[in-house]
């Protein structure tokens, strides 16, 4: 049965759409399914129940079981918890798309909008263990069959906005791309807060909504939000991106999960005396490409000539105009040919989006991070809920593989925070709640969070092992609610 092809041809476009390795080419194809089963997802209070409905193909149906048993947790209430609350959600990322899934379930109006028109980003997370569960748990196995090996503990940045925008998709989460949000527009006449978005889709009547989450990335934080500046010891990261081919060859070569200096002296040592590259830290994964990220010293990046001068300032050092990109593509090919034996045969740098070899340089001194991750803003007698998620929240140094984990925690967090909303709780208690769970976030680790992973759910008393939703009280996040009538 698996090897037919369908001859419905509502199956054999799910099965498009499921394949689908592009943004354009999910979006295409989604469209198209909806179009032969009349069924339209702006109706998306009954999207999903008419699609499965209407789409009876036993592929189908095994997401279906996947979505339904998330679907039916107490917490979501059949999805009416947050049923008269629409959403707006900037930023397509993996933080984006999973906060956008969990107000899908809870039953909002969700409308997420990205600026960039497709997903390149060939550089790789690492999963914890939960992040992995929680992916199988949306259906992740039907839509991208690596997610079914059983020692799989990493994902690059575009298979998973892949996943999660199907699966968003299927809940009847509206994502609009290529169109950039310009800013918040406030209440005036009738109409209530709306978004200033580049270009306008919505000419006509624009999408109103009472709840916003920005999931912009690490250098997006909307207006009324602060970072705080977190400023470390210089830390210099490369990425680089190879061809994988999948040949037999490159299938023995083994991943390096995780390389420390301090653990690993002698490996650190060779390199540094056979090549002249001085490294923290090394990681390898092997996906989509072969992806190393690692932490280089600077002495032997102005020694090979990677950075031109030496400034004091890591701004300065890692300018444009004072890195050879020559010299750094060289730096990340021979630490990869040396990190893997020289194994690799035939290496050759995967391209990014502008069509160049994928290998980039980041500065991680400098870490940022939100002082609140919500604030309600009233005019006009309306009232907005805000919240940050992802980097946008707490950008994660990369070669430490913390950042998706926390993310999804913070996405999760905030849809507990949403559901709150959307159920009456007084936004003061609502806003205290949110920062007090948020306090604990940038210490989660593996080993401090509960490892019943079969309770997890938006809940943050499910995850956190010792959570005190009050440790922030009321009166402390006065200034987090931003009122002015006058407007
Ligand atoms: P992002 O994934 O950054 O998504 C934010 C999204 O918001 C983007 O798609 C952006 O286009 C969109 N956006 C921003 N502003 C607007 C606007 N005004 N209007 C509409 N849309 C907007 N992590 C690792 O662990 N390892 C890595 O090697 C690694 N490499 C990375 C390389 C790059 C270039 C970037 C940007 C991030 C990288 N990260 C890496 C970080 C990792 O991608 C994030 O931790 C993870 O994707 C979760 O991020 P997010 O969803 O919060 O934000």
């Amino acid at each position: 049965m698996a090897n037919q092809e369908p001859t419905d041809p509502s199956h054999a476009l799910f099965d498009l759409f499921v394949g689908a390795k592009t943004c354009r080419d999910v979006q295409q194809h989604f469209s198209a399914l909806c179009v032969q089963l009349q069924v339209d997802p702006k109706d998306y209070r009954v999207f999903y129940s008419k699609l499965k409905e209407r789409l009876n193909y036993w592929k189908a149906k095994a997401l279906w079981v996947k979505i339904d048993k998330r679907a039916s947790h107490k917490d979501y209430q059949q999805r009416k918890a947050c049923a008269k609350n629409k959403c707006l959600v900037l930023g397509a990322g993996p933080c984006g798309l999973r906060a956008a899934v969990e107000l899908a379930l809870l039953g909002a109006q969700v409308l997420v909008v990205e600026k960039r028109a497709s997903f390149s980003r060939n550089n790789v997370l690492h999963l914890w263990p939960y992040t992995i569960y929680d992916l199988r748990g949306l259906g992740a196995k039907k839509l991208y069959g690596h997610i079914a090996q059983p020692y799989l503990d990493h994902i690059s940045i575009r298979q998973l906005q892949l996943i999660l925008l199907k699966v968003a998709l299927v809940l009847g989460v509206e994502v609009l791309t290529a169109v950039e949000f310009q800013g918040l527009e406030e209440p005036s006449g009738n109409k209530g807060w709306t978004a200033k978005l580049h270009p306008n889709p919505h000419p006509t009547l624009a999408f109103e909504f009472d709840v916003f989450i920005s999931a912009g990335g690490g250098s997006f934080l909307p207006d009324g939000f602060k970072h705080k500046e977190l400023r470390g010891k210089l830390a210099i990261g490369i990425t680089a991106n190879f061809t994988n081919r999948h040949t037999a060859a490159e299938g023995q070569v083994e991943e390096i999960s995780g390389v420390a200096r301090i653990y690993n002296q002698k490996f650190f040592h060779d390199l540094l005396t056979q090549t002249g590259i001085d490294l923290e830290n090394i990681v390898y994964y092997k996906d989509d490409t072969h992806y190393f990220v690692m932490t280089a010293k600077k002495k032997s990046l102005l020694k090979k000539g990677v950075i031109k001068q030496d400034y004091s300032d890591a701004e300065q050092l890692l300018a444009r105009e004072n890195v050879d990109h020559d010299a750094l593509w060289r730096y990340a090919y021979e630490a990869a040919n040396f990190s893997t034996n020289r194994q690799l045969p035939d290496l050759e740098f995967a391209t990014n989006h502008a069509g160049r070899p994928d290998v980039a340089m980041f500065d991680f001194t400098c870490m940022h991070r939100a002082e609140h991750a919500s604030l309600v803003r009233e005019r006009r007698g309306k009232k907005l809920l805000m919240g940050l998620v992802g980097d946008s929240l707490v950008e994660p140094f990369w070669p430490l593989g913390t950042g998706i984990a926390r993310g999804f925690f913070a996405a999760f967090d905030t849809a507990w925070m949403v559901r709150s909303w959307g159920l009456g709780v007084p936004y003061l208690k609502v806003l205290a709640e949110r920062e007090s769970v948020y306090q604990l976030l940038s210490q989660t680790t593996p080993e401090n969070t509960n490892k019943n992973y079969t309770s997890y759910s938006i809940d943050p008393t499910t995850r956190y092992r010792h959570v005190n939703l009050s440790a922030i009280q009321v009166h402390q996040v006065q200034h987090l609610y931003d009122v002015n009538d006058k407007s």
